[in-house]
Parts: structure tokens; sequence; C-alpha cells
């Protein structure tokens, strides 16, 4: 899990770090299911000692093992989130200044991974999609159209018959119809 060693910085106002590793984080929570790491999230930070607190600051780099809301395959999401957050020694500023959104460490070192894990779900793409020419999936017999035809794609449809196949569609159960653009 990643944790920031502070043992010095915390030491001395207006410290400066730069601090550069790979570290593995659980799987993360999201639509009830779990997302992994294809491998350990990278995380380049800079640490600054305020005087208060410790602001902790940089970027993320995650690849997360995602399912494709169109043709439904599994494919590696790529991203960059940034971090942002300060950390207060929760001993020396139990009850003097600091900010509501300050988060409270003990000791020398910071465990970063909550934090770490809400910087990826809060940057999360409102939906996973492979490619941006993905076909998805027929939406009549559920044929990856990325991986094949099917004989549904190649029917000629009468003018008169498209209104009506276009109803049956949409009433089809699981409604995949709303998906294809
Ligand atoms: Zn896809
Ligand atoms: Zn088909």
């Amino acid at each position: 899990m990643p944790f920031l060693n502070v043992e010095h910085l915390k030491k001395e106002k207006g410290k400066r770090e730069w601090v550069d590793f790979a570290s593995d984080l659980p799987p993360l929570p999201a639509d009830g299911d779990y997302i992994k790491l294809a491998k350990p999230a990278k995380f380049n930070l800079v640490l600054t000692n305020i005087g208060d607190a410790i602001a902790v600051e940089g970027q993320l780099d995650v690849d997360l093992v995602v399912v494709c809301s169109r043709c439904l395959d599994s494919f590696v999401l790529t991203m960059s989130p940034v971090f942002m957050d300060t950390y207060y020694d929760r001993a020396k500023n139990a009850g003097g200044s600091r900010e509501e959104d300050w988060i409270p460490y003990s000791g020398d070192s910071i465990d970063i991974t909550p934090e770490a894990i809400n910087t990826i779900l809060v940057n999360l793409p409102l939906r996973f999609i492979c490619d941006d020419g993905c076909r998805g999936l027929c939406s009549l017999c559920g044929t990856n159209l990325n991986k094949s035809k099917c004989n549904c794609e190649k029917e000629e449809i009468d003018p008169r018959m498209a209104k009506l196949k276009e109803l049956v569609t949409a009433q089809e159960p699981g409604g995949r119809s709303q998906e294809s653009e």
C-alpha cells in the first residue's frame, strides 16, 4: 500500500520532497463491483511542509481492468488523475488551526491508500468504451461486431417495416438498443 515517509519533512517548515514510486492498491469499489489494477499504480508526488500540515500534490498513473459498456469485453483503461490532499499530525494539531478537508495522520508515515482510491474513483469516466470505433454487440443476436459479423446486420429492411422493428427492439429485455448510437 502507498505510504509516505515524513519523518524528516515534518520537522522543517517549508521543506519540500519529491517522491516517485509504484504501489499496489486494493480493488476499487465501483457500481457494486470491483475494479482491479492491471499493475501497481505509479505515484509522482511533491510533499511540502506548510507549517501546520503536509501538502501532497502530484499525479497517479494507473492501468485499470474494466469492461466496455458497448461490447462487454474487458480492456485496460489508462488514467493519470491529479492527486491533491493535505495531512495534519493528529498529535500536534489536535485542537489547532486546520482546514475542514485536511486528513489526520499519526507517527512518521502517512497511508494515502484511501485518498489514492478516491482520486481514481472521482476521475472515472461515466462509461467505459474500449475504443471510439467499438461497434458493440448486435442488438438482435448479441454478436460482438468487433470480432465477427452476423446475418441480422446484412438484412435489408423495408422502410415500412423499419418502424415496427424499432419498436420491437426497444422492447427487447435488457434494452441494448439504448446503448447503440
Ligand atoms: Zn468495446
Ligand atoms: Zn445480429
